[in-house]
């Protein structure tokens, strides 16, 4: 039997096993799932959200188990309580516009005709979820699919494998029908096969950019939609009228925070030559505050990486960096816990460029370069010149710069004196090999049905 495991970044060790689930069983389980499909969307929608804010609330009340279960999975330390805040706000922010994002679109009711586009659910949706913010990311396709009348099935990466089995246990305790919301532990194999055999009506991925076209193999030819959303290089561009202070406090914040393990994380900024000098050495100060340690700890505030593979990724772009005559700039005195593994201690690089693989692949870890740029032309050149496009942060006191910047840029949201925010009331998307799709807002759930045009004559005496 073939055993999916989490080893724990905390030691290294096994933290948690699951058997993966045999072909057969698995093709049980969508076969239930899309048997009870058409009654759950029959019930009325208020019903529906209602019994997925229960799931929210329920999962809430098990705060004191999730979060240190979390820390032991993939590292974030527990004096961040975990992800509740954003879990329920998408949650709460999707329930409210759900009415109104599934509501006919009505072309005509005269006495002649009735013609109306009406949302229906795709049937069985497919989430396959990451391990960086495993509760969020899983949550931004899982409220929404089941609000619009969907089932749901989902897949949890390896490292976070009790998170999909929390997430339906606490769902189904507050009355989610068991076939409505089941977790599967799957193997690659049995992933693709159950994909090639046309099992499921959307499939929503997150994850890395390998992963992405693995999934989109496999669905070949089946015309399974797929929304994919995958990795990143974002950067941030400060301009010479920014809030220098503002800039570095949530820059660093979003190049470091959950040991830069997020998507839209902040892996490279360019820094206009009037402020360079300055941003960077607030920026050293900045990070050399963390406290790297065990994430169980509350006096840690940056815990290790998800696993060592991870962080020997970081250390190898960095040490390439190096060798082409970058420059590390955090003493690695100040983080003695750096252990060589998954501990590992953030990190600022200058004097680099695009010729290195620090400033041009996903990195996914708390390190960030830093380059001097002479204005907004060449600032754009650099922003685009990566294959990935999911956020940029924009720099400056002029929203009509920042606008016409955006206009120019191969990305999925602008952000202006913010970043690393995932804002449920805008679609969340990507353009190049960040994927294609959006999820969450009013997108999110047209993402998630389909159209269905009424075209109604009426008989007249
Ligand atoms: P990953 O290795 O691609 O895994 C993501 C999920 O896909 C996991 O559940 C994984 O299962 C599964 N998976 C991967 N390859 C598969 C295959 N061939 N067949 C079936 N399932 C497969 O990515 P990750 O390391 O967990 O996540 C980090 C990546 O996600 C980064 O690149 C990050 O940028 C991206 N991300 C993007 C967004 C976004 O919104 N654009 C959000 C969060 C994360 P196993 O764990 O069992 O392999």
């Amino acid at each position: 039997m073939t055993m999916i495991r989490c080893i724990s970044p905390v030691n290294g060790e096994v933290y948690a096993e699951r058997p993966a689930m045999p072909l057969e069983r698995a093709r049980e389980a969508v076969a239930k799932a899309r048997l009870a499909q058409k009654v759950w969307a029959r019930r009325p929608l208020e019903e529906r959200v209602k019994l997925v804010l229960a799931g929210v609330a329920r999962l809430n009340e098990m705060a004191d188990e999730v979060v240190p279960e979390l820390a032991w999975q993939m590292g974030r330390p527990v004096r961040y309580g975990g992800e509740f805040k954003g879990f329920n706000e998408r949650s709460n922010y999707v329930a409210s516009i759900a009415a109104d994002a599934l509501k006919p679109l009505v072309v005509e009711e005269s006495d002649r005709f009735e013609r109306r586009i009406e949302r229906e659910p795709h049937g069985v949706v497919f989430v396959i979820a990451p391990w960086n913010y495993p509760y969020m990311t899983a949550i931004n396709t899982v409220a929404p699919a089941l609000m619009a009348g969907n089932t749901v099935i989902i897949k949890h990466a390896s490292q976070t494998i009790l998170v999909g089995e929390r997430l339906v246990h606490a769902f189904v305790e507050a009355g989610v029908p068991a076939d409505v919301f089941q977790n599967l532990f799957l193997d690659h194999e049995t992933t693709a096969a159950l994909i090639a055999a046309r099992s499921f009506d959307f499939i929503n991925f997150t994850g890395s950019v390998d992963g992405g076209r693995s999934i989109e193999r496999a669905a070949a030819g089946t015309f399974t939609g797929l929304g994919l959303e995958l990795g990143g290089k974002d950067p941030g561009y400060v301009m010479e009228d920014a809030d220098l202070d503002a800039a570095v406090d949530t820059l660093m914040d979003g190049a470091t925070y959950n040991s830069g393990q997020c998507c839209c994380g902040i892996e490279r900024i360019y820094v206009h030559e009037s402020l360079y000098d300055a941003f960077v050495e607030k920026s050293v100060a900045w990070v050399s505050n963390y406290k790297l340690g065990n994430p169980l700890d509350p006096e840690t505030t940056l815990g290790p990486m998800a696993h060592r593979r991870f962080a020997e990724t970081v250390r190898s772009q960095i040490a390439d960096a190096v060798a082409k005559g970058a420059k590390a700039l955090v003493d690695p005195k100040l983080f003695p816990e750096d252990d060589g593994g998954a501990y590992l201690a953030p990190q600022i690089v200058v004097d680099v460029d695009h010729s290195m693989a620090f400033m041009r692949e996903e990195t996914f870890g708390p390190a960030v370069g830093i380059m001097k740029v002479k204005n907004d032309t060449q600032a754009i050149e650099l922003m685009n010149d990566c294959q990935y496009g999911l956020t940029v942060s924009l720099w400056t006191k002029d929203a009509e710069r920042a606008a016409g910047i955006g206009r120019e840029l191969e990305t999925g949201t602008v952000f202006m004196n913010r970043a690393d925010y995932l804002d449920p009331a805008l679609c969340w998307t990507g353009v190049k090999e960040t994927g294609r799709g959006g999820s969450l807002s009013v997108i999110g759930f047209h993402n998630l049905t389909r159209p269905k045009s009424y075209h109604l004559k009426k008989v007249t005496a």
